[in-house]
């Protein structure tokens, strides 16, 4: 199928979420610009993404077995692909975790350290050199708007989203050396089934290690306001896999790219004073005083961003 115009791209994480709807449409691309696969940890759970894929399974979209988290895995997938040749590759697999510290073990945050983290970069090592040698290649990331301003009880998911952005931010500089491109793609909130499911979840979960006053504020103030902005403003994987299309298809991708214009405010407001002070109040007012009114917040989140996406666009729109 591999025509001199086709590109190579291979997706981690597939069988939910953001993966499966980009590789579908990608892999469903009009002008058949792209032979997708679509990896995931565990085959049987494929079925979702074959039916979705529909004629082009088989054809523009073939699956493999990677866990980002397991070298051999990795290696393997990579090896099976003719010339190891990867034109672009997608870091879509992560985890989430959301809650008091005090309520998360070591281990559990571990485990989301290893996958989004060193499960991105195990993937970028074993990618790269093959891209420096032919001089051309494009690596996306799938971080987060928590991966450039965090918010109360995100920490560690935060913290992983930080430490790729980081590591990233300084490949970005090397990479432009060997003409290969790096963006991140930062979303805020996407409503799959995972994500409700999760907020739903961890409302009924006991804390335990944590106080009851910080159980109370988690549960009763932030939950119900996260939901709240979940469904007000959350967009859609398929509005995601849009916006990761176009940042393939742009000549020149921008290294960062919001996906929810409401959230360029938020960006803005860390940038605009560099004691943070300006993002820490603003937050602390944002949860503890208007979480119960969060109608305000989200006409506040409009509010704001209405005033600076008259002077700034957000990429690559
Ligand atoms: P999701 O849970 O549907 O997708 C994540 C996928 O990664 C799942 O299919 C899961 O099986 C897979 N995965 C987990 N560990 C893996 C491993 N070790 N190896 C291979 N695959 C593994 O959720 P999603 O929202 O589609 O998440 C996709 C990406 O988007 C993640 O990196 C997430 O952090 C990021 N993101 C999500 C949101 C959101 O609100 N849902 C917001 C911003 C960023």
């Amino acid at each position: 199928i591999a025509s001199g115009h086709t590109k190579m791209v291979l997706i981690t994480g597939c069988s939910s979420g953001i993966g499966l709807s980009l590789a579908v449409m990608l892999a469903k691309d009009e002008k058949k610009r792209y032979r997708v696969i679509a990896t995931m940890r565990d085959l049987n759970r494929k079925d979702k993404l074959v039916e979705a894929a529909g004629d082009a399974y088989g054809k523009t979209l073939s699956l493999a077995v990677l866990d980002v988290c397991n070298d051999e895995s990795v290696k393997q997938c990579v090896n099976d692909i003719k010339g190891r040749h990867v034109d672009i590759l997608i870091n879509n697999a992560g985890i989430g975790i959301v809650g008091p510290v005090e309520s998360i073990t070591i281990e559990e945050m571990q485990a989301v350290f290893e996958t989004n983290v060193f499960g991105v970069i195990r993937m970028i090592k074993e990618v790269m050199p093959d891209m420096k040698k032919r001089r051309a290649g494009h690596i996306i990331v799938i971080s987060s708007v928590l991966g450039v301003q965090s918010v109360g009880f995100h920490d560690v998911y935060a913290a992983s989203k930080f430490a790729i952005e980081g590591f990233c931010e300084s490949l970005a500089v090397q990479l432009m050396m060997f003409n290969i491109k790096l963006s991140l793609i930062e979303p805020g909130p996407v409503r799959t089934d995972f994500e409700i499911k999760m907020i739903q979840e961890v409302k009924e979960r006991e804390c335990p290690g944590a106080d009851p006053e910080t159980v109370h504020y988690f549960k009763n103030l932030y939950l119900p306001s996260a939901i709240n902005i979940f469904l007000a403003v959350g967009q859609t994987p398929k509005e995601i896999s849009k916006h990761i299309k176009k940042v393939m298809e742009t000549s020149k991708p921008s290294f960062r790219n919001l996906t929810n214009s409401l959230y360029a405010p938020i960006v803005a407001l860390k940038y605009a004073d560099e004691s943070g002070d300006l993002s820490v109040n603003f937050f602390y007012h944002m949860l503890f005083n208007l979480g119960p009114v969060l109608h305000y917040t989200v006409i506040a989140m409009r509010f704001l961003s209405f005033g600076f996406l008259k002077n700034h666009s957000v990429s690559p729109k």
